[in-house]
């Protein structure tokens, strides 16, 4: 079994060398155990936090430990009476060929159904990052039909399901996005109404002027994932009683200051500016998961993915995706 270890935590931007391949024996299961085979491994920003020993929402990952991570695979052997070999399971086996998972545990595995939605889905749109987007537009802007939302990371896992949740709502939604590749896609496959590419823009004046265009009445809500000049230019642009979910701030993952320039708007247009952790919100997850699973199955929601090829290419994907080299939902296929 192939696995990859965090050996030592990064001081500012992640390394390749922090992390480690290792090749180890696969235990033999207990009573109540399943032995998976991961398919793919979900690559995602928050990982970036855990390799540090700070504080945050989620515990540091531990040194020379599997790196966690969610995945999706088939059953292999099973000696669990609810699992049968052949079952395709979504878990958090981590960064590693195969898991054995105690598939009594409350949550530990879950049963997919593949017919309609591919197997990868499940880390993606009909997962983690589409509940995120459904819980900041659902619960936290709640949008009325004919607003104006914008979302930055227009492209990514969370961006893409947010377009299809907020265009069912009847709202103009417009994206934010680095690239002019990445800005055509949104408009042409996500359903984006226009994406504008903040790379184009080099303060928040400018990429604000470019967004006053794009939303001639004004901005209603905003998901944010990235911060700095992308927030800024965003804050310019608020309309009164306006509403902003924290999702991320990917641009400082690495610890570069995000400083905000205007913080008196959200005083004076009166915004709701609330942050918020998906994995703290389970009671939602199945209303969610049942929307987004309709989106895709019905061809509404067509996310793209970036997949590397084999577990060895998981640090140099993962270290792209905190710098925009991904162009969707980031994988590793496994098998
Ligand atoms: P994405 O698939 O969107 O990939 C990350 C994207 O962020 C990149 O493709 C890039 O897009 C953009 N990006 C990377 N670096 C920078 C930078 N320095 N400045 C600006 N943009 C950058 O990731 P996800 O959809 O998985 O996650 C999106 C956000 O949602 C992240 O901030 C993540 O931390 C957050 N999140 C929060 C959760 C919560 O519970 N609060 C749960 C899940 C995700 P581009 O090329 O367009 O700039």
């Amino acid at each position: 079994n192939q696995q990859i270890h965090l050996v030592s935590r990064p001081s500012g931007e992640a390394l390749a060398s922090n992390f480690k391949l290792i090749v180890s024996e696969t235990p033999a299961l207990q009573d109540g155990q399943v032995l998976v085979r991961h398919h793919f491994l979900s690559l995602d920003p928050y990982m970036r936090g855990r390799m540090n020993d700070a504080k945050s929402y989620t515990a540091p990952q531990a040194l020379n430990e599997v790196m966690g991570g969610g995945t999706v695979g088939e059953v292999v052997e099973s000696r669990n009476p609810k699992f049968a070999v052949g079952d395709k399971v979504v878990g958090m086996g981590g960064w590693q060929q195969y898991s054995v998972v105690d598939a009594n545990q409350l949550g530990a595995l879950r049963k997919v159904d593949t017919t309609l939605i591919p197997l990868s889905a499940y880390l993606g749109a009909v997962g983690m990052p589409g509940v995120t987007a459904w819980y900041g537009l659902v619960k936290i802007i709640e949008p009325k039909a004919g607003e104006t939302m914008v979302v930055s990371a227009a492209t990514g896992a969370v961006g893409s399901a947010f377009a299809a949740l907020s265009k069912a709502r009847g709202c103009r939604t417009v994206g934010i996005a680095g690239g002019p590749e990445k800005c055509r896609y949104a408009v042409d496959e996500l359903g984006f109404d226009v994406c504008i590419d903040y790379k184009l823009h080099h303060d928040a004046a400018s990429l604000s002027k470019a967004l006053k265009d794009a939303c001639p009445d004004g901005v209603d809500g905003y998901f944010e994932n990235v911060g700095g000049m992308v927030l800024d230019a965003v804050l310019l642009c608020m309309n009164a009683f306006g509403r902003i979910a924290v999702c991320g701030m990917i641009a400082g993952y690495d610890g570069a200051p995000l400083p905000l320039s205007h913080p008196a708007l959200i005083l004076t247009n009166r915004l709701k500016v609330q942050g918020f952790i998906v994995s703290e919100h389970m009671e939602v997850w199945p209303e969610a998961l049942k929307e987004l699973g309709t989106l895709v199955a019905t061809g509404k929601l067509k996310p793209r993915e970036s997949i590397a090829q084999g577990l060895e290419a998981a640090p140099e994907a993962f270290l792209g995706l905190l710098k925009g080299k991904n162009f969707g939902k980031q994988l590793v296929k496994l098998a």
